[in-house]
């Protein structure tokens, strides 16, 4: 039994909250911190199970965070903030002792860029004072991860390639949204394309490259598009049999266009301008006139289909399987208020958090989630709303 502080009262947040509560066994006591106080309480008065503790804090100033977990004084934080505050967090987390996990790698503000680097730098300043840090446990990701590790230890003597694919076939019934902050998301999608062959990056046009893929259950057929994603780079670090790694994800032609004209007009630029005497970044201007992704759970239908397309050789035949995860959008509302994208990052988050609390993933310094036994996870992640499906050397279109 740990207390445990959330930073971070977004969309993830929110789910975060509420999957600890439900996991009382584990989450003796909840801190919810972010920004924004009233976001905070706002959720906390939606769960009635467990009493949550909010607080105000600055997640930038490590001062501030760091008074905030010695008055705490939780086991571990869940940083569902923005991948701006990583390594502010990660800092407070050893100036007071607490163990760390997020869901997405580092970036800084003035850069599109993001990599494991910064993040990877502090192994030896956990390790030394024996505190973990779990990065990347939310869906890509996180899950993903965790799929491509199973791929690994069951499946195959050897992983060679892998596709990890990203549909979400929702339709949240506005012009323009997107699933997730929209910052980081636009600053996500606009960037160049990096995937890796014969042991090297490979840079592409941003959205060039495209192809059709049938996904199951009914999801169909859909158009995925390839793009960077940070996964990709620990999982061919830590698996380095991995000869080829690509990520997909699928975009409607209607979230395309608008995007090709926001970009066209600048209003994607991160860079300030100056405007009415004082400076903008047009993005962060864009974020706050677009609709809130926290806010589209109500009218959010249809389904997230995630997973990875494994090929690679077992008992020197080659094979490929493909593991994945169905999620509904209706059904996560009805859950926890909050539609799937959220969901699918919140959930393995937490569960991320218990594989640490229990002892079944812990080792001091800063680990990906591949690094680690899958199966624990898979075995509390499926009952918190997340299960898997493999199939095992079934017919898959190549891409
Ligand atoms: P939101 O923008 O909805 O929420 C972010 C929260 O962080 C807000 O409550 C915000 O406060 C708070 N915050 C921002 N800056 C600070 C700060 N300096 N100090 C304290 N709190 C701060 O984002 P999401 O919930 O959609 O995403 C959360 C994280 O999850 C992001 O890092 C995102 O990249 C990641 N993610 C990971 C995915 C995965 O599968 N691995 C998928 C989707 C998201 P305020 O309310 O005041 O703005």
């Amino acid at each position: 039994m740990s207390k445990v502080m959330i930073v971070g009262a977004g969309g993830v947040g929110r789910v975060v909250a509420h999957k600890c509560a439900q996991r009382s066994d584990i989450f003796s006591e909840i801190v919810l911190a972010s920004r924004t106080l009233e976001k905070c309480d706002a959720i906390a008065a939606e769960i009635d199970a467990v009493q949550i503790k909010t607080a105000q804090v600055d997640a930038d100033n490590v001062p501030e965070l760091t008074a905030l977990l010695n008055a705490e004084q939780p086991k571990l934080v869940i940083n569902v903030a923005l991948p701006y505050q990583d390594l502010t967090i990660m800092d407070a987390c050893l100036e007071a002792g607490v163990d760390y996990l997020d869901t997405a790698n580092y970036e800084p503000k003035d850069t599109a860029k993001f990599e494991y680097k910064w993040q990877w730098d502090y192994q030896q300043r956990f390790k030394e004072k024996g505190l973990m840090a779990l990065l990347g446990s939310g869906f890509d990701p996180g899950m993903t991860n965790v799929y491509v590790a199973l791929a690994a230890k069951n499946y195959f003597d050897e992983v060679q390639e892998i596709d990890i694919i990203d549909a979400n076939a929702g339709d949240h019934g506005q012009a323009f949204a997107t699933n997730f902050n929209p910052e980081i998301n636009i600053r996500e999608v606009t960037a160049a394309c990096r995937h890796w062959e014969n042991e090297d990056w490979v840079e592409t046009e941003a959205l060039k490259t495209r192809r059709f893929f049938e996904f199951p259950q009914g999801v169909g057929m859909m158009k995925i598009y390839r793009m960077y994603h940070e996964e990709m780079e620990s999982l061919v670090k830590h698996i380095p049999t991995i000869k080829r790694a690509q990520f997909w994800m699928t975009f409607s032609d209607n979230y395309l266009k608008h995007l090709e004209v926001l970009q066209n007009i600048g209003m994607t630029r991160i860079d300030e301008v100056e405007f009415q005497g004082q400076k903008i970044v047009p993005l962060q201007f864009l974020k706050a006139v677009l609709p809130d992704p926290g806010d589209l759970g109500a009218t959010t239908k249809g389904k997230t289909c995630i997973g990875v397309v494994a090929k690679g050789l077992k008992d020197g035949k080659e094979k490929q399987v493909y593991i994945y995860n169905i999620c509904d959008h209706e059904q996560c509302y009805a859950e926890v208020n909050s539609q799937a994208v959220s969901y699918t990052t919140g959930v393995p988050a937490v569960v991320g958090a218990i594989m640490m609390l229990t002892g079944k993933w812990h080792k001091a310094g800063v680990w990906n989630m591949e690094q680690f036994d899958p199966e624990p996870f898979l075995e509390e992640v499926g009952p918190m709303g997340l299960p898997h499906v493999v199939i095992d050397n079934g017919y898959w279109p190549r891409l």
